[in-house]
């Protein structure tokens, strides 16, 4: 399709005339939550969090679970999640458009379609002295954290990808993934290691990490598991929480800014298994949670943009009824699908990321507000 074709085919739900002018436009969306006009100044704290793999009916389960869900009061868009070569895309292609502006090929971290490096989310905030904060609930070095700070064209080059993590010198990064950075992989010396307890405050537990204190912890690392750090039941029910409270903490105290990315990976590697309604609902509300946490700080620094969206749809999760009414879950795929995701927003520059947007297009305004364009 081309983007004539494209940007003809504007599908307005009018509910009022009010509203008509207001669905037509895409060069000018329109503002919807009333946070962000020309007059607001460039957001200086930037934090997007990903619940990968989830789409409407994963975000639909757990508003039925939960209505006053953190997003529910947010300015909402869609997100055509396809990369350079496909429809039906995958966390490394997605998340480095998101983080790049560039649409890529699958697998591909943080470089364009010829395989070269392009400037990502946390390249681009450091350059203009912001803090820089990667979270995540499986390895850090798994496609979405890495496409937010390294370059590879394979996602599954970890050790590689460890040893650029360890070298961006990022202020805070909290997930698991120790394996990589550790032992056999990086040929049993420890030097990696060594150079991660001499560049940070490092901890292994979630325990070490409540000990944490964020008033007098200048840069963080913490690979709280060897691998994937699982779903809640496993990881802890305090786990996601621990890690954004002390990452809004340490990076709350660089007076330029900062840029946080945080992922839940469970709501993408649970539907990829079929999981049951409540493990996928249990995910949803945990990463909602932690979308409140996010929101109470935007409430109290205003001058905060948060992005909630995902990188793209697992499981094709359906919502269908049995005999009695009651809702059922049922899955169409045990892999990814080519339906948008939501993209929630708020705060300053918020109006950027409202309206039906390519994936690319989100990572373009996104670094036009880290590179402070706006
Ligand atoms: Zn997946």
């Amino acid at each position: 399709m081309t983007n004539a074709l494209r940007s003809r085919l504007t599908v307005a739900l009018v509910t009022g005339t009010a509203l008509l002018g207001a669905a037509c436009g895409r060069a000018e969306p329109a503002d919807r939550t009333g946070t962000g006009t020309d007059s607001t100044p460039a957001p200086t704290r930037v934090v997007v969090m990903i619940a990968d793999g989830a789409g409407l009916s994963h975000w639909t389960m757990a508003y039925m679970a939960d209505p006053s869900i953190g997003v529910s009061d947010m300015q909402i868009g869609l997100v055509d999640t396809q990369g350079a070569d496909h429809v039906v895309s995958g966390s490394a292609p997605t998340a480095t458009a998101y983080a790049t502006g560039v649409r890529t090929f699958m697998g591909a971290v943080g470089v364009g379609p010829d395989s070269l490096p392009v400037e990502n989310a946390t390249e681009a905030a450091a350059a203009r002295g912001l803090a820089t904060g990667l979270i995540t609930t499986t390895s850090i070095v798994d496609a979405t954290p890495a496409s937010f700070a390294l370059h590879s064209p394979t996602r599954y080059a970890f050790p590689e990808l460890s040893r650029q993590l360890v070298d961006r010198e990022l202020t805070v990064v909290l997930g698991g993934g120790r394996m990589s950075f550790d032992g056999p992989a990086q040929g049993d010396d420890g030097a990696l290691m060594d150079r991660i307890r001499s560049g940070y405050t490092y901890v292994e537990t979630i325990e070490e990490l409540t000990a944490v204190d964020p008033s007098s912890t200048d840069r963080l690392f913490g690979l709280l598991a060897q691998g994937d750090m699982g779903i809640v039941p496993d990881r802890g029910e305090s786990a996601l929480a621990t890690m954004v409270e002390k990452a809004l903490g340490i990076l709350d105290r660089d007076p330029d800014g900062f840029f946080l990315m945080i992922e839940n990976e469970e709501s993408d590697t649970q539907s990829h298994a079929n999981a049951d309604m409540g493990t996928i609902v249990g995910e949803m509300l945990d990463f909602a949670a932690a979308v409140r946490q996010v929101l109470d700080y935007q409430a109290a620094h205003p001058e905060t943009l948060v992005l909630v969206t995902s990188d793209h749809e697992t499981g094709g999760v359906s919502l269908d009824y049995d005999d009695d009414r009651d809702v059922v879950m049922g899955y169409s795929s045990g892999s990814h699908t080519g339906v948008m995701v939501p993209l929630f927003a708020r705060g300053p520059g918020a109006e950027a990321f409202g309206g039906i947007r390519r994936n690319d297009e989100v990572g373009r305004a996104l670094l036009r507000v880290l590179r402070g364009e706006r």
